[in-house]
């Protein structure tokens, strides 16, 4: 074993670090001008822009496969770039990508579909909540009848992150009621593409963070049957697949954020003086510093250890879950704690705590709350799917 990045990993870490610290932070004051005047966080084409700039850097498809015209970095690369880049809140991401599920299409799907969302071309969305179904994906109620080789789409989705800009959404919907029923939702479902142009409407919905997701409402939209991704009836698969994707994800954005943020601090505690001493030397201070370090290098290991796990070929989703559930708690805390060092100025909007104390709150919600990746981790070792010390 060894507890150290490799050359390559090093420079790659670098080199993002280089294309944050050149290209993205001297956006933050506009990005933060722009969403205090309810504009667009980036005005229209400035994300492309940015995304072009970092393919010449070499990061275009960070886990795309090659022959899609991706570096396939695997992985552990992928912890350190988002841990980097997390490194601001400019919302940025890289070009290439498309949603994990979207391999699963035939080869019609992936020329209509596939390819073109990893070019940039058409944006995607992923609609499994609804409205009386969030943690309890089993219990949704769209469905999807069949009508000749058409099937009519009827039902609600809530908070599609990108529903609003999305030109289609890969949407799961009940395909045969009493399989559904009989298999306690395991089965019975399907995803299907649905194009915009086949008749959903989507809905803005308002939140505490600065990009809104959407709700959607299917009323009597036909897709046709090669719309469907995946197998008939087999749609609950893909759903968790693309949910448990981005779960080690959320745990990265923290301690990247984290990082920031307690660098922040420290500068601050150092300049502030009370009471004829910088707050630095009070040991008040120090001892939040201090947690703050611990919990962000705790958070570290537990993500790259899930993407290293994936990376070696077996499965992650305990050590994904126990670090979106640690990352996301950790990200809170340290948000809170290097507010509370700023103290009035840290709930101002001259800086960006408050935005990111908004948009950390999210993480503990979206991608399977806390309290459903506590019931994931609890049930793994009670049913002994999973020992303790079965990794390292
Ligand atoms: C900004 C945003 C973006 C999102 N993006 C998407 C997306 O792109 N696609 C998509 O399909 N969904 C998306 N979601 C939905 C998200 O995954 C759900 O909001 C989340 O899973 C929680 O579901 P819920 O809101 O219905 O809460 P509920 O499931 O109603 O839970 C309410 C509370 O009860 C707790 N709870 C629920 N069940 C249990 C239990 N068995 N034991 C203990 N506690 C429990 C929960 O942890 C929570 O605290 C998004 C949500 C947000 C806010």
């Amino acid at each position: 074993m060894y507890l150290r990045l490799t050359d390559e990993q090093k420079m790659v870490q670098k080199t993002i670090r280089r294309f944050v610290e050149k290209e993205l932070i001297p956006l933050e004051n506009e990005v933060l001008r722009n969403e205090r005047e309810g504009k667009p966080s980036l005005p229209a084409g400035m994300l492309k822009e940015l995304q072009f700039k970092a393919k010449e850097a070499g990061f275009w498809g960070i886990n795309t496969p090659e022959e899609y015209g991706g570096a396939d970095l695997g992985q552990m690369m992928m912890a350190i770039v988002l841990m980097e880049v997390s490194k601001t809140f400019v919302p940025f991401q890289f070009g290439g990508s498309a949603d994990n599920i979207l391999y699963y299409g035939n080869e019609e799907q992936k020329k209509k579909y596939l390819l073109p969302t990893i070019n940039g071309e058409k944006k995607s969305c992923f609609a499994m909540t609804e409205p009386g179904a969030g943690s309890d994906t089993r219990n949704i109620k769209m469905t999807a009848v069949r009508d000749g080789n058409e099937w009519v789409l009827n039902g609600e989705k809530t908070f599609i992150t990108g529903g609003n800009e999305a030109d289609f959404v890969m949407a799961i919907a009940i395909t045969d009621k009493d399989l559904h029923q009989s298999t306690h939702g395991r089965e019975g479902v399907t995803c299907f593409i649905v194009d915009r142009d086949m008749g959903w409407k989507s809905e803005y919905i308002h939140t505490m963070g600065e990009w809104g997701p959407a709700g959607l409402v299917f009323d009597q939209v036909r897709v046709p049957e090669e719309n469907i991704l995946g197998e008939l009836h087999k749609g609950y698969n893909l759903g968790l697949e693309w949910i448990g994707f981005a779960r080690w994800v959320v745990g990265a954005r923290a301690v990247g954020a984290a990082e920031r943020l307690l660098q922040m601090a420290i500068d601050y505690a150092k300049e502030r003086v009370t009471f004829g001493k910088p707050i630095a030397e009070r040991q008040a201070i120090q001892w939040q510093i201090a947690d703050s370090a611990v919990e962000i290098e705790a958070a570290k290991w537990m993500v790259l250890n899930a993407a290293f796990t994936l990376d070696n070929g077996e499965d992650n989703r305990h050590l994904a879950s126990m670090a979106k559930l640690y990352g996301a708690n950790m990200g809170n805390n340290v948000v809170d704690r290097v507010l509370q060092i700023h103290g009035g100025m840290g709930y101002t909007r001259e800086l960006p705590i408050e935005r990111w104390y908004r948009e950390a709150r999210l993480w503990r919600i979206y991608d399977g709350t806390d309290e459903i990746q506590r019931m994931i981790i609890a049930r793994n070792l009670i049913k002994g799917h999973v020992k303790l010390g079965q990794y390292v």
